[in-house]
């Protein structure tokens, strides 16, 4: 495995290999990996010649207030892993290799983007895609793998991808969990002992609504009622949301008689958390996505 800090070189091994007929597959992480980075790079391994992972904590996407200085980081102990996962390529660029100078240019999404974690992270998403168009310019990847547990982000991409017809496949791989079923993140080292057994009713209130979806219940406002009281009633933390949104418009419905995802961001003391579900109107888990699925 090459360890790559430099845009321009990046730039030519990965100009090289396409040029030698080579699918390049890509994961986008912020570092600190865990098994749902790890799984990522696994399925980016099955279906790609190369696979290339970048690390790059994006100061765009984080606001003034949140925790773009206190993001666990683990480089060395990163790179063990990528190594041992078999990722070929591993680019970590400093912040200023990535914006040498302030950006002239600024994106701006605006579907899809101001519900969820837009709502209460404004610009977030705009740092997202910002970031993304340069990565995929620079890797130019045949297929980029993101994870379910950021489903928003996948709408998110998959709006920019196909709006600025970049030739990429998203895919859009399951989360992955701990046994109790708690959504891995890098964020979760930040739970106390009492939140990280309280942050598991975050995926039993979830499945709870989907529940009732598979019961028959049709209306959106009765499951994200029920949803918030179990959160409430079963942990310390403050609910940023919970929404049910279709996807991968992410637009309010009335009734669920499409394929919907039932999502929530939780805040406990040093971390904020996010998980969601997404299923169709009988309430039937899809959790695996390509993008021609998603448009
Ligand atoms: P991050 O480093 O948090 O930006 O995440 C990088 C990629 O890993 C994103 O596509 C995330 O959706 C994905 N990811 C993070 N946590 C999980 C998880 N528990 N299961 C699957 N994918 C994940």
């Amino acid at each position: 495995m090459e360890v790559i800090r430099s845009v321009k070189k990046m730039q030519e091994r990965c100009k090289a290999l396409s040029n030698q007929q080579k699918e390049i597959g890509y994961v986008a992480t912020m570092g600190f990996f865990h098994e749902g980075h790890i799984n990522l790079m696994k399925q980016a391994k099955e279906n790609n010649d190369i696979v290339v992972v970048s690390i790059f904590v994006n100061p765009l996407q984080f606001g003034p207030n949140e925790d773009y200085k206190q993001y666990p980081r683990d480089e060395s102990h990163d790179t063990v892993l990528a190594e041992q996962t078999g990722v070929d390529l591993l680019f970590i660029p400093g912040v200023n290799e990535m914006y040498p100078k302030k950006m002239s240019i600024s994106m701006l999404i605006e579907a899809r983007a101001n519900v969820l974690c837009g709502r209460t992270r404004p610009g977030h998403f705009n740092g997202v895609i910002t970031v993304l168009a340069k990565l995929f310019n620079i890797i130019q990847p045949n297929r980029t793998y993101f994870g379910m547990k950021d489903a928003q982000q996948i709408a998110v991409v998959d709006a920019l991808v196909s709006n600025l017809n970049f030739p990429i496949v998203l895919i859009g791989v399951p989360t992955v969990r701990e046994t109790d079923n708690l959504a891995k993140s890098s964020r979760n080292v930040f739970l106390k002992d009492n939140e990280r057994e309280e942050a598991v009713w975050l995926y039993k209130a979830l499945t709870y609504g989907r529940e009732l979806v598979v019961d028959g219940e049709k209306n959106p406002d009765i499951i994200i009622k029920e949803v918030m009281d179990i959160i409430t009633k079963r942990t310390t933390g403050k609910i940023d949301y919970v929404e049910l949104l279709s996807y991968p418009d992410l637009e309010p419905v009335t009734a669920i008689n499409q394929q919907v995802v039932l999502a929530t961001a939780v805040f406990f003391k040093q971390a904020r958390l996010i998980d969601n579900l997404l299923f169709n109107e009988d309430g039937k888990i899809n959790n695996r996505l390509k993008q021609e699925e998603i448009v």
